[in-house]
């Protein structure tokens, strides 16, 4: 079993110039933007579940990512 983040697109607000998760992942595209959607979204193959996502988007009280156990 691994971990990865997961958004939650309800509770994103990137459709409101939010990008702190995109900024703060260590890897490299691994979060993208979804213009269609207009939320945050991880490239499950490439997030390692290092968890900092989740720690910026709580700190952030959007509360929009979770880790998911694969
Ligand atoms: S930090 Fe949270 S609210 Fe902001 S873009 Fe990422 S998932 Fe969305
Ligand atoms: S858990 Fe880590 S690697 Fe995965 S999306 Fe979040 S910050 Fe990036």
């Amino acid at each position: 079993m691994y971990a990865v983040a997961e958004v939650i697109d309800d509770l994103c607000v990137a459709n409101k110039g939010c990008r702190l998760c995109i900024m703060y992942c260590p890897e490299a595209n691994t979060i993208i933007f979804n213009k269609e959607k207009q939320v945050a979204e991880v490239v499950e193959e490439r997030c390692k579940g290092c968890e900092l996502c989740v720690v910026v988007c709580s700190a952030a009280k959007h509360n929009a990512i979770t880790l998911v156990h694969r």
